[in-house]
């Protein structure tokens, strides 16, 4: 599903990505973990195709990343997204799902299914600017699987959240797993991942320092 090799990003600063090899299976839940500044956010940019890299390359279910073929495949949910605050969330998710190509009929009947199942239900008629960080986040899920993307990239999903917000998040991902979603999850807590992620890679300073399954790498540390 996700092929990089020495995938760089050098922001001329001494911060990025350094060389980071790694392949994540079809239906997989693969942690990425690492401490704030780690480049996690940055290692999934490149995959999504927001920022260039400097060196290596990558493929999304064989097709280069960047490339429309790449991105057809894809959900993302950025760390800090931004919404059309006078819009409703409903009307977010519509939109998404209109820039997905996605018609009117379809869209109907979808956007309040996705609502419901993020747990925002009826409060997607209020306006976004009303919802708490939790509520933005769930808005966030939402808009990222409205195209049923086969690969979800998720960057802490769960820092806004309390715990039960936390939970709820997590739920969904096992929802989505179970139907053969392929899910690509950072995050700084080990929490948030030990119970969804088979296979994890820890990231310091732009280089992993290990691949495995959480138990492995917990062993090792
Ligand atoms: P993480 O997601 O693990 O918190 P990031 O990928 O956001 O890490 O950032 C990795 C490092 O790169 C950080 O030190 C960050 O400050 C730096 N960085 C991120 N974006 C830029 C940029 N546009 N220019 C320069 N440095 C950046
Ligand atoms: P994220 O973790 O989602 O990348 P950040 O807070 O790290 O969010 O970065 C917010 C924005 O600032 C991003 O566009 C990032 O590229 C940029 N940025 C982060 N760190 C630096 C830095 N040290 N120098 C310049 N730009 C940076």
């Amino acid at each position: 599903m996700i092929e990089a090799h020495g995938l760089s990003k050098d922001y001329g600063n001494g911060r990025g990505c350094r060389g980071i090899t790694l392949t994540v299976g079809t239906g997989e839940a693969f942690g990425f973990l690492g401490p704030n500044g780690a480049g996690k956010s940055t290692f999934v940019k490149m995959l999504v195709g927001l920022i260039r890299p400097t060196g290596g390359h990558a493929t999304i279910m064989g097709e280069p990343i960047g490339s429309i073929e790449a991105r057809r495949h894809i959900g993302y949910l950025p760390e800090l997204y931004r919404y059309q605050e006078w819009l409703s969330g409903a009307e977010v998710v519509q939109l998404h799902a209109k820039l997905c190509g996605i018609g009117p009929a379809v869209a109907a009947k979808r956007v309040p299914e996705l609502l419901d199942r993020v747990g925002i239900g009826l409060r997607g008629r209020d306006r976004v600017k009303h919802y708490s960080k939790g509520m933005q986040q769930r808005l966030g899920l939402a808009c990222a699987i409205v195209n049923d993307p086969k690969l979800v990239f998720l960057d802490e999903p769960a820092s806004a959240l309390d715990p039960i917000g936390r939970m709820e998040v997590r739920n969904l991902l096992h929802e989505l797993r179970k139907q053969g979603t392929t899910i690509f999850l950072n995050s700084h807590l080990l929490e948030d991942v030990e119970l969804l992620c088979d296979r994890v890679a820890l990231l310091n300073n732009g280089n992993i320092l290990q691949t495995g399954t959480v138990s492995d790498v917990l062993q090792e540390k």
